[in-house]
């Protein structure tokens, strides 16, 4: 009898973790430290930015999101990784899923409609990613003309696409850029497009010295820290985490430990240490 209650009871705790991933803990190691939990959305799939293997997470925006979980109150044990892909990343803030995303996020009007954002932490630009063999043809956006492309649903990348080179090109929509890096390789597609930070990690880690970053941008594409909208405390205190970062260093270090191997270096001018505090707000 008493033993059939124990049973009964242990099986309403696992119903009520059900409803509350915070509350409770994922299935990583996470779960058994005590304390609050911080729930914050990441990119799994975009070597050097935002990327799962086994138990670990690496990338500039974990660095970031790491820092900033720790100046709110959180060791790095109490915070929950979940994956949010281009297309969820609005919907995860708005029903609550995470707390704070950190995944190649452009700050826009529209996504402002719904979410609020803290930053911009980075500046990244719109670039192609081709194979090396096309270079001599493929040498920046002027050159798309019935070329195949391909980009994520929900991007601001498959975006600018069809509002500049829609007559000009065919766009494949993947729900990763990983999948698309594929589709390059194989031939399916001739050139990849999204932001010129992610397309180097990309290259570096899947392209086996094939695929070549164009380096001519076409857009500006700064990183914010999406959160519910209308949380004003929560975006202050955000953005006073990178401000310190910037400050003491921790955020250089975490661009080039990175983009270590990768070849690629950030845009200077919009990255530059005042340009980013100052909008800050
Ligand atoms: N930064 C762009 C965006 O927020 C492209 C990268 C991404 O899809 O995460 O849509």
């Amino acid at each position: 009898m008493k033993h059939m209650f124990k049973k009964a009871l242990a099986a309403v705790a696992a119903v009520a973790c059900l409803g509350s991933m915070a509350a409770c803990g994922s299935s990583n190691d996470a779960s058994k430290s005590d304390g609050p939990k911080i729930t914050i959305g990441i990119k799994f799939d975009q070597p050097g930015l935002g990327f799962k293997k086994g138990n670990t997470y690496t990338g500039f925006d974990v660095d970031v999101a790491k820092y900033v979980a720790k100046k709110l109150g959180y060791s790095e044990d109490q915070i929950v990784w979940k994956e949010a892909p281009s297309k969820q990343r609005e919907t995860l803030i708005q029903n609550g899923d995470v707390d704070l995303i950190f995944a190649t996020y452009t700050i826009n009007d529209k996504r402002k409609e719904v979410v609020d954002f803290a930053g911009p932490y980075f500046v990244a630009g719109q670039d192609l990613l081709i194979r090396n063999t096309d270079a001599g043809t493929i040498t920046g956006p002027d050159s798309l003309n019935g070329k195949k492309l391909c980009s994520v649903t929900g991007s601001t990348s498959a975006q600018n696409v069809k509002d500049k080179f829609a007559s000009e090109v065919q766009l494949m929509e993947q729900t990763g850029y990983a999948e698309c890096v594929t589709a390059l390789i194989s031939g399916t597609v001739d050139a990849v497009t999204t932001d010129d930070i992610i397309l180097a990690g990309l290259a570096a880690a899947k392209g086996n010295g094939q695929l070549k970053v164009v380096g001519k941008t076409f857009s500006e594409e700064p990183y914010g820290v999406g959160l519910k909208k209308g949380d004003t405390e929560l975006k202050s205190k955000v953005n006073a985490a990178i401000k310190d970062m910037i400050e003491d260093g921790s955020w250089q270090k975490a661009i080039d430990s990175n983009m270590q191997g990768t070849g690629y270096t950030p845009d200077a001018k919009l990255n530059a240490k005042d340009t980013l505090e100052s909008q800050l707000s």
